[in-house]
């Protein structure tokens, strides 16, 4: 088992942390429906990418009742 040499002080720890925050994404908004997308990624509400419909929307989304 590794075994630590020295203790890591409060202080130092907390230092090593201020930078370990998460930080918000950069979305972009989506040139054809407007609707916010993550950069260099398929709209997720229209299904298009740069310009042209790469995933086809469905129409419908038949939910099961039974499957919740
Ligand atoms: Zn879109």
């Amino acid at each position: 088992m590794a075994v630590q040499q020295n203790k890591v002080s409060k202080s130092r720890r907390n230092n090593r942390r201020a930078h370990d925050a998460l930080v918000a994404g950069n979305p972009n908004e989506c040139t054809n429906c407007g609707e916010l997308k993550r950069p260099h990624h398929v709209c997720a509400s229209c299904g298009h990418y740069d310009d042209r419909e790469v995933v086809a929307m469905a129409d419908e989304v038949e939910l099961d009742e039974d499957a919740a």
